[in-house]
């Protein structure tokens, strides 16, 4: 027979990091992190570029750290060394390159299927994030151009003509940096960039003032298409422009088909049903970070979402004894 884990957590980004140090610090016994990837914080990895400023206001969202994760304001390097130490320092069972598939409940334990194996636990945190698969737009992408077409700056060169689209901080992020070696513009369906936080704000009014990055707001994207090798972007009014790449910075998309093979119930739009403590309708089962949200997760967020849950489980044990 196994062990049973007290608290088996789902993936290792910031919520997953946030639970399994609250777990350790306020005294669960058995706590075993699983991550697909062969690190710790895969979306921070992926889609931050290099040097990237990470903010703990992220989305202009003023958060108070409530746990025992002192996470300040940084760069994504300062960020992952932090998490590094983080992971270090706390005697933390965890398995790496190891999917979760699926979670079943029986008998009044967990049992999560990976790809190396099953394990059993009497609590779960769901901590997979949003951007397993980034927003794609709502009209199609010509095969021909998909490589040109992304959603992230892995394949950006230089000396390109780059559309950004999207709305939020990350856009805003992307299209300052890509500026400096590109020639950029921020496309945004709305009027305003109303979304980034006061920094991102100022930098996108600089680099829009000073011409390093055209903006081309209150304007939604009809199609696009393939014009010789080259992206035409059709707008919604007439209007249309060429480009060597596009990149779509629209957020990620609730992984509906993963929570339910987890036993997490969905509402009607398909995002999943929690109470205030962020466990869902099976007693035991939680939801940490991005997945909580149809859109607007941050770093601190994720991070106070495993505080609360650790809280919640212990507590729940004072009453059960
Ligand atoms: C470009 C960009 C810039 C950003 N900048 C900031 C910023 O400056 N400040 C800020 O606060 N926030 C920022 N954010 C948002 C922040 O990254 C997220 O809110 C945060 O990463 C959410 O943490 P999470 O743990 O919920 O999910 P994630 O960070 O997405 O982590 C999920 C983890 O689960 C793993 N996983 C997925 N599926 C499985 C599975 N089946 N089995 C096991 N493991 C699995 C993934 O590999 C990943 O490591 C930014 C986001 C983007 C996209």
């Amino acid at each position: 027979m196994q062990d049973i884990y007290d608290l088996i957590i789902i993936g290792g980004g910031p919520g997953g990091i946030g639970s399994v140090v609250e777990a350790k610090v306020l005294g669960l016994k058995k706590v075993l992190l699983i991550e697909k990837t062969d690190n710790h914080s895969h979306t921070i990895r992926k889609f931050y570029k290099d040097k990237k400023r990470v903010d703990k206001d992220w989305q202009g969202q003023e958060v108070v750290l409530e746990g025992n994760v002192a996470f300040v304001d940084g760069t994504k390097e300062s960020t992952l060394d932090y998490f590094d130490k983080l992971l270090d320092d706390e005697v933390i069972d965890s398995l790496f390159n190891c999917e979760v598939t699926k979670v079943e409940k029986e008998k009044g334990f967990f049992s999560v299927h990976t790809t190396r194996g099953a394990y059993q636990s009497t609590n779960i945190i769901v901590s997979i994030g949003r951007m397993g698969k980034p927003n794609k737009p709502h009209y199609k992408i010509p095969t021909s151009i998909r490589t040109q077409v992304n959603y992230n700056l892995d394949k950006c060169g230089n000396e390109e003509k780059i559309l950004v689209v999207g709305g939020g901080d990350s856009a805003v992020e992307y299209a300052c940096e890509l500026s400096e070696a590109n020639h950029v513009t921020l496309n945004y369906r709305r009027d305003t960039l109303g979304r980034p936080n006061p920094t991102n704000q100022a930098m996108i009014k600089d680099f829009s003032d000073k011409g390093r990055v055209i903006l081309k707001l209150g304007v939604d994207i009809e199609s696009v298409v393939n014009e010789q090798g080259k992206i035409r972007i059709n707008f919604v009014d007439g209007s249309h422009q060429f480009y060597d790449r596009a990149i779509y910075a629209i957020g990620g998309t609730t992984p509906k088909d993963f929570l339910k093979a987890c036993g997490v119930t969905l509402d009607e739009k398909g995002e999943p049903i929690f109470d205030d403590n962020y466990e869902c309708e099976t007693k035991g089962l939680y939801i940490a970070g991005d997945i909580a949200f149809a859109s607007g997760g941050s770093i601190a967020i994720a991070l106070n979402h495993g505080y609360r849950i650790v809280t919640h489980i212990l507590n729940q044990r004072v009453k059960e004894e």
